[in-house]
């Protein structure tokens, strides 16, 4: 009976162009990927795909660090961080990314997760305990919807990127704490969050602001100091949430607020108690993560990654005023995340296979992950691209517009 039925779901899946498969990648997390094929052999692609915005994930001074933590604390942490998991090395990652934010949010201290799955859950089920109200975008990532579900306190969505909708529920709401929840970087359109109307509605509601910089931190910001940063905004009442597997190139997240924020997390969140914390290495390497986006280094790349962003955004523009009838979209977004809107399913996929032939590896995002009808190549760029691979993509995608969409 279950297999009969999982057999009939996933046949209806397949047939409205929803099945997803995972690609075997054989080589480090670079733009050129090699992929083992059906065949048994092996293809180079050069990919959009990742979120390693700044080239970090394969960065040869990271890898000496990753070793060099794992020749000092071993592989394995050998427990949850309240029984004995907790090391030296955590602690100083967490010193150092309190003091990262703390030009943002005053007197801030931080934890570290295994995750930003885990640390929104954390965030959601601690602080939206029973007499809260959460306020959540509707575009928000699918980690802070679900922990939206498991928290005790309703959730209340409000259209994307409306103020003036959010305001009319706060208005309207008497619970007692209210908590305002939106990713920063939205992560598959790229917008960025109007993050200070969002925290003048906090102070005049007397609610407060939960950040999910997942595609920001690193990236935006002075010193890569995330979306905070970017709009200059400082307050006790934000709670930010960063990962530590995009830019900063590892794996990992973190929550920076206030320090009872932090507390109550240590003492009640069940995704943080409950899990075997990472391994020290990690948190070893995460710091000269940290310490390498501050640096010269790290200016340098983000002004690369912008350069490539906009060379992007001025082709595909000029492209798509040549062949209007291809019916693609670029999306409103000044960040490293550049959606090319086509619209339904299969036209995403069959666009997304086409560039394969071409060499070009660029992911077909489809429903649940976003709204129907708006299904797109998400093309995200890293400064471990050159301007030559920005061409390489823009001069297939000019072939693609000009063939017409495939069927
Ligand atoms: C990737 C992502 C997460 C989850 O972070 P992980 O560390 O990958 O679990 C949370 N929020 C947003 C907006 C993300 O894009």
């Amino acid at each position: 009976m279950l297999l009969a039925h999982l057999n009939h779901r996933l046949r209806e899946r397949r047939q409205a162009a929803l099945w997803r498969r995972r690609r075997v990648v054989r080589s480090p997390c670079t733009p050129t990927q090699r992929l083992a094929d059906a065949a048994g052999g092996e293809r180079a692609l050069l990919g959009f795909c990742s979120n390693d915005y700044l080239g970090f994930a394969s960065h040869a001074g990271l890898v000496a660090a990753l070793v060099e933590g794992a020749q000092r604390w071993g592989v394995g942490s050998g427990a949850s961080h309240l029984v004995s998991g907790h090391s030296e090395a955590h602690d100083t990652l967490e010193a150092a990314l309190a003091a990262f934010l703390a030009p943002c949010i005053p007197d801030a201290a931080a934890l570290s997760f295994c995750s930003g799955y885990m640390a929104n859950v954390a965030l959601l089920t601690t602080l939206g305990e029973g007499r809260a109200a959460i306020f959540a975008d509707r575009l928000n990532h699918a980690s802070l919807i679900d922990g939206g579900l498991l928290a005790a306190a309703k959730m209340r969505r409000y259209p994307h990127g409306r103020v003036d909708r959010l305001e009319a529920l706060l208005a309207d709401c008497e619970a007692d704490i209210k908590l305002i929840v939106t990713d920063a970087v939205f992560s598959m359109d790229g917008d960025i969050a109007p993050l200070p109307e969002l925290l003048a509605l906090a102070e005049r509601h007397d609610a407060w602001l939960i950040v999910d910089d997942a595609h920001g931190f690193g990236v935006l910001g002075e010193g890569g100091r995330g979306a905070l940063s970017h709009f200059g905004l400082r307050s006790e009442r934000l709670i930010y949430m960063g990962t530590l597997g995009k830019a900063a190139g590892v794996s990992g997240a973190f929550v920076a607020a206030h320090p009872l924020v932090i507390e109550a997390l240590v003492q009640g969140a069940r995704s943080y108690i409950y899990t075997t914390a990472t391994p020290p290495a990690l948190a070893h390497v995460l710091h000269a993560s940290l310490q390498l986006l501050g640096s010269e280094e790290g200016a340098a790349r983000r002004r690369h990654l912008g350069g490539l962003i906009d060379a992007l955004r001025t082709r595909l523009t000029q492209i798509i005023a040549l062949h209007p009838g291809c019916g693609w979209r670029l999306a409103p977004s000044t960040t490293a995340i550049q959606p090319l809107i086509v619209g339904d399913n299969a036209t995403a996929l069959a666009l997304a296979a086409r560039l394969e032939q071409l060499g070009l590896w660029v992911p077909a995002i489809r429903p649940p992950t976003v709204p129907v009808g708006s299904a797109r190549l998400r093309i995200t760029l890293s400064a471990a691209h050159s301007l030559a691979d920005v061409d390489r993509l823009c001069a297939a995608l000019a072939q693609l517009a000009a063939e017409g969409v495939p069927a």
